[in-house]
């Protein structure tokens, strides 16, 4: 879906167009033209041919049908998979890419295996959105969150992402409220500063995975620019100026960052921040294997103990490879 050809297209009409185009897509999530019929004829059949609304997709789901995962085919032939979470207590949360692939190379994330493709524009993000908001409304049911935590670095395309989240957030847009917007990061300095510097009180969440720079180095590469002790200084600059919680995701990978001592390492770190610690069990992409049970409500009630709030990720849609770590197209 390109949004902003439709804009162009309206450049030579009157303002009230692009109000009906935009309650057309956003709100009523037309899928034809044709159907708006507050358009002139000779508009709908233009906006048809040149700005089509159908999104090429492929679905799966999961078994306990709480998780779907679509492939999305872009205009250039590439693909990338989009996700959506569907909460026991009704919420829906969708998972968007910001990049096809991504360059950071995760030693434990399926994307980061296909190294950097390119950047997705604001307009394929959005239309991640649109798509699962369209299959809800079958259900009469609405895109309550987001998270940008599928494919890419989030802060690496920053500036179409928060033309995407302007677009999620806005009236005439989704009209998805800020807070419930979540842009997750494995730290770049440079994204974190100008995020706290947005006017929208967007979450912030950031890759943590270990507890010191010797693992999260064989964990996340990006770790031997970005040390610990530095990021948690960009971080406290972070909640000074926003006063937000900031979450730290801790995926629990067994024998390598699931010890005792580093609960006690990681709330050493942590303790006093407004911060919360999300533990998620380490999704299979082949490389390591899953912290027990036991072993992640060991680390959680350190942590706990220590004064640091820590809470448990229920896993999403790993039998159809959705779940955090597992988004390859395996197409591109
Ligand atoms: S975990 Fe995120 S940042 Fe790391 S390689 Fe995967 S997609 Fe990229």
């Amino acid at each position: 879906m390109e949004f902003s050809k439709i804009q162009e297209l309206l450049a030579g009409e009157p303002k009230y167009r692009l109000t009906q185009v935009n309650q057309a897509v956003f709100g009523e999530l037309t899928e034809d033209w044709n159907t708006v019929t507050g358009l002139p004829k000779a508009l709908r059949e233009k906006l048809q041919s040149e700005c089509p609304l159908d999104i090429p997709s492929e679905v799966s789901v999961s078994l306990d049908k709480d998780t779907v995962k679509a492939l999305l085919k872009l205009s250039d032939g590439k693909y990338i998979e989009t996700v959506l979470m569907r909460h026991e207590d009704g919420r829906n949360t969708v998972c968007v890419s910001s990049m096809v692939g991504c360059p950071m190379k995760c030693a434990f994330c399926a994307t980061g295996e296909m190294g950097l493709m390119r950047k997705l524009t604001a307009d394929e993000i959005i239309t991640q959105v649109l798509f699962f908001a369209r299959l809800l409304k079958k259900e009469n049911e609405r895109v309550g969150s987001v998270v940008f935590m599928g494919m890419g670095e989030p802060f690496l395309n920053y500036d179409n992402v928060m033309k995407a989240v302007r677009v999620m957030n806005s009236p005439e847009g989704f009209g998805i409220g800020a807070r419930h917007i979540s842009i997750s990061t494995c730290g770049i300095f440079d994204g974190i500063k100008k995020l706290s510097e947005e006017d929208l009180a967007l979450n912030l969440a950031i890759s943590l995975h270990a507890s010191n720079d010797e693992v999260r180095e064989k964990l996340m590469p990006v770790a031997h620019g970005y040390a610990i002790k530095e990021l948690l200084v960009v971080i406290d600059e972070y909640i000074a100026k926003t006063k937000r919680k900031v979450m730290f995701e801790y995926l629990m990978i067994n024998g390598v960052n699931d010890a005792d001592e580093m609960a006690e390492e990681l709330a050493g770190l942590l303790k006093k921040k407004l911060c919360v610690v999300n533990l998620i069990q380490y999704n299979d992409t082949g490389s390591f294997t899953a912290s027990s049970h036991n072993r992640i409500n060991r680390f959680k009630e350190i942590l706990e103990k220590n004064g640091v709030s820590a809470t448990m990720r229920y896993r999403f849609g790993r039998d159809i490879k959705g779940a955090c770590g597992q988004l390859a197209t395996g197409r591109n």
